[in-house]
């Protein structure tokens, strides 16, 4: 069968041209017959002989309905062609039996060229009508004038002239409205074919079906999903498409939509043949007339579908993937973690231990050189002091760099005054500049004099003492020059620059680039000559980018280097107490005429160490007494109201944070001065014992001087507001 594009319901808007054409054939096939009957019996009645004469146009007329039927011109015109037919040949039969033959051809034959001026068009049909009639007014104006004697004479008015124009007059009425209602027709096929296009059109199916869910029009894409002929689907109402929920689910949305003017939904469409189709459908709400419909459209989902599928498949899986990642990833960094905990609990120890045999080293060689006035000897002792001294520099080195490179460094925060911490390098490497006959210059701009700010002063000390004695190490003649400037000054933040230049032998420009890497100096041959690890400036280059600094170099081979290094701290948040400073062993003689007979705890677990610290203070006129662990210190503590507690932090029994905490509880003890003295020397343990009521931190190994120098300190600090506890304690 022929697919129509659209179905038509009848009753709705059926082709008036349709039923028409058809009920006006049947009515000109009437007239034909009728015709035909009546002219057979006038014919007999009134002239047999005639019959010829007048049959002729009505047989041409019916050959043009069939001519124009096969042309095409379509079963309307050959209708009305046989219906013209019809009629002539009843008026032919009025007009024989009522004025004979001659009449009959007089009315006929002008109606005849009428009708053909009709077929023509209706402006040509009106031509001939008007001819017509003019020409028979003029016949008849002739025949009363007796200029053209006529047959029949009478009734020539009644006959001839009424019927005629009576005639042309109503074949031009009905041309005329066959012509409009053709072009009417004409008009709503192109609509139709119109609204056809455009719904077949559409990218998806499109339906139309009223209140009863009855489908009243739909497009291709209907037919074409739904696998249902026109037949079919206009049997077919909405919820037949559709199965199980969704039935009803599609029901409720047509109800809504009649209801509240739009509703969609997404259902599975069941062909008649195939799968079902995953579709969404969107309805709005149309009114004809006073009738209510449902406009809808449907569009396949599947792929839609499909690709929410492949999504979800892949989410499951890259979840599946980040879970394995992340179980992955919790092992390596427990791994990790483990070995980050294993690296550091390591480095303390290393440090812890070799530390200790370094303390009881340096102590000793320091002992036995305050001992000995054999110069040999002492000559001895000074080489094993330098040499251990520089064993203690390698092995903090590598300690430092280990700890840098395991991200384990922390870095104190504390308040302090850059140029104090400037001021210590003569005291520290001036000898050796003076030595080899170099001037070692200070030079602080006025305005950082005074600058007190928030950081680890041990560590920028450490920067500054390293590039210091690279430049007293690699500069044969001239000078040293450490400059302190402010480079920044923010509200609450200074960028320091300190510059260490000298006149030595400078670095070239391939060798700038490696010597801040660890273990490489620029010319490995002249370890020999200069010694020194080669880790020096790679610590100083991160403790300074620690800070948020950097250092840089700028040097000329032969004339000297620049160090550059610049550092970002936070102001302090108070003034800073300047620390005192004592000559070199200034400190010991002040506490000897100070503070001898003052009685100080000494918690030492290891006996070495324990003895070397001893004699140090005791050599000073101070009265120790010595507790091998924290239990032991603490139930001193309990009986004698100590001037001062040096407190190891690795011992049995009790550790020392523990014991200065129990001490501290102590009332006597709430104020007296606790210093670590330890092996657990990095800025971490030195917070542990700060947080634990410990008053200063001296790392092992510990240099005499500096431990006189802390016992003075915090002896002077703690005579201050107490001197009668002081003298209590003698
Ligand atoms: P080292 O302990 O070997 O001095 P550093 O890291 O401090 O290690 O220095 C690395 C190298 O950089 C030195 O060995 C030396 O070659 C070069 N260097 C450092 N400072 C200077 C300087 N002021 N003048 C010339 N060379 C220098």
């Amino acid at each position: 069968m022929k697919q129509q594009s659209t179905f038509l319901r009848p009753g709705i808007d059926s082709t008036v041209r349709g039923d028409f054409s058809v009920r006006f054939f049947q009515h000109a096939i009437a007239a034909l017959v009728l015709g035909i009957v009546l002219f057979s019996v006038v014919i007999r009645v009134a002239e047999p002989d005639q019959t010829g004469r007048l049959v002729g146009p009505m047989v041409g007329m019916v050959l043009l309905a069939v001519i124009w039927w096969l042309i095409g011109r379509g079963r309307l015109q050959a209708a009305a062609n046989l219906f013209a037919g019809g009629a002539w040949l009843v008026v032919t039969s009025i007009c024989v039996f009522f004025g004979g033959v001659h009449t009959a051809i007089f009315i006929v034959y002008p109606l005849l060229i009428v009708y053909v001026g009709w077929a023509i068009s209706m402006r040509a049909a009106a031509l001939f009508a008007g001819l017509t009639v003019s020409a028979i007014t003029g016949l008849v104006l002739a025949e009363h004038l007796g200029t053209l004697p006529l047959v029949p004479p009478t009734p020539l008015l009644v006959f001839w002239v009424i019927p005629v124009l009576y005639v042309s007059v109503a074949l031009a009425l009905v041309g005329s409205l066959v012509s409009v209602y053709q072009r009417r027709v004409g008009e709503l096929e192109r609509e139709r074919q119109f609204s056809a296009e455009i719904i077949n059109s559409l990218p998806g199916m499109f339906y139309m079906f009223d209140a009863d869910g009855r489908f009243v029009r739909w497009n291709r894409r209907f037919n074409d999903a739904t696998t249902y002929t026109d037949q079919e689907l206009a049997a077919m109402k909405a919820a037949d498409f559709f199965r199980g929920d969704d039935k009803k689910r599609v029901a409720e949305a047509a109800r809504r939509v009649f209801a509240e003017g739009l509703a969609d939904i997404e259902a599975d469409l069941a062909p008649a043949k195939g799968p079902t189709i995953p579709c969404r459908f969107t309805g709005v709400r149309a009114t004809i007339g006073d009738e209510s419909f449902l406009l809808g459209v449907g569009l396949d989902i599947s792929e839609n579908r499909r690709n929410l599928a492949k999504l979800e498949e892949y989410r499951q899986h890259l979840e599946q993937m980040i879970e394995a990642r992340t179980a992955d990833l919790s092992v390596a960094k427990e791994a990790a973690e483990a070995a980050n905990r294993a690296k550091s609990t390591f480095l303390a120890t290393m440090s812890h231990e070799l530390r200790t045999p370094m303390n009881a080293i340096m102590g000793m060689t320091s002992l036995a050189m305050r001992r000995t006035m054999d110069a040999r000897l002492l000559d001895h002792l000074e080489k094993i002091d330098h040499a251990s001294h520089h064993l203690l520099a390698v092995i903090n080195s590598i300690l430092d760099i280990s700890r840098i490179e395991a991200d384990r460094l922390v870095l104190e925060q504390i308040d302090f005054t850059p140029a104090a911490v400037l001021e210590k390098l003569p005291a520290l490497i001036g000898y050796k500049a003076a030595e080899k006959g170099l001037t070692l210059e200070i030079d602080v701009a006025p305005e950082a004099e005074r600058l007190s700010l928030r950081g680890d002063p041990m560590r920028v000390g450490q920067v500054l003492l390293n590039l210091a004695d690279n430049a007293v190490k690699f500069t044969e003649r001239g000078k040293v020059v450490v400059r302190l400037r402010l480079a920044g000054d923010a509200a609450d933040h200074v960028l320091l620059r300190f510059e260490v230049e000298d006149t030595g032998i400078g670095i070239s420009e391939t060798d700038r680039k490696r010597v801040f890497a660890a273990f490489e100096q620029a010319d490995g041959s002249m370890t020999r000559k200069y010694g020194g690890s080669g880790l020096g400036l790679a610590i100083s280059r991160r403790l300074a980018r620690l800070m948020g600094g950097d250092i840089t170099v700028d040097s000329r081979p032969g004339e000297g280097s620049c160090f550059v290094f610049t550092l970002l701290l936070p102001r302090s948040t108070g003034a800073v107490a300047p620390a005192p400073t004592f000559g070199p062993g200034t400190a010991g003689d002040r506490l000897r005429n100070e503070f001898s007979g003052i009685r100080v705890l000494l918690a030492e677990d290891e006996p070495v160490n324990g003895e070397v610290a001893r004699t140090l203070l005791e050599a000073q006129g101070l009265v120790v007494d010595v507790a091998v662990d924290g239990v032991e210190a603490v139930a001193l503590a309990r009986q004698t109201p100590y001037a001062l507690i040096l407190m190891d932090i690795q011992m049995p029994n009790l550790n020392g944070v523990d014991a200065t905490r129990a001490i501290r509880a102590l009332p006597p003890h709430a104020r007296t001065p606790v210093l670590a003295m330890t092996a657990n020397a990095f800025a971490e343990d030195r917070k542990v014992c700060l947080a634990a009521g410990m008053d200063d931190h001296l790392p092992k190994p510990v240099i005499p001087d500096r431990l006189y120098e802390a016992v003075l300190t915090w002896l002077l600090r703690a005579r201050a507001p107490t001197v009668s506890g002081t003298a209590a304690a003698r």
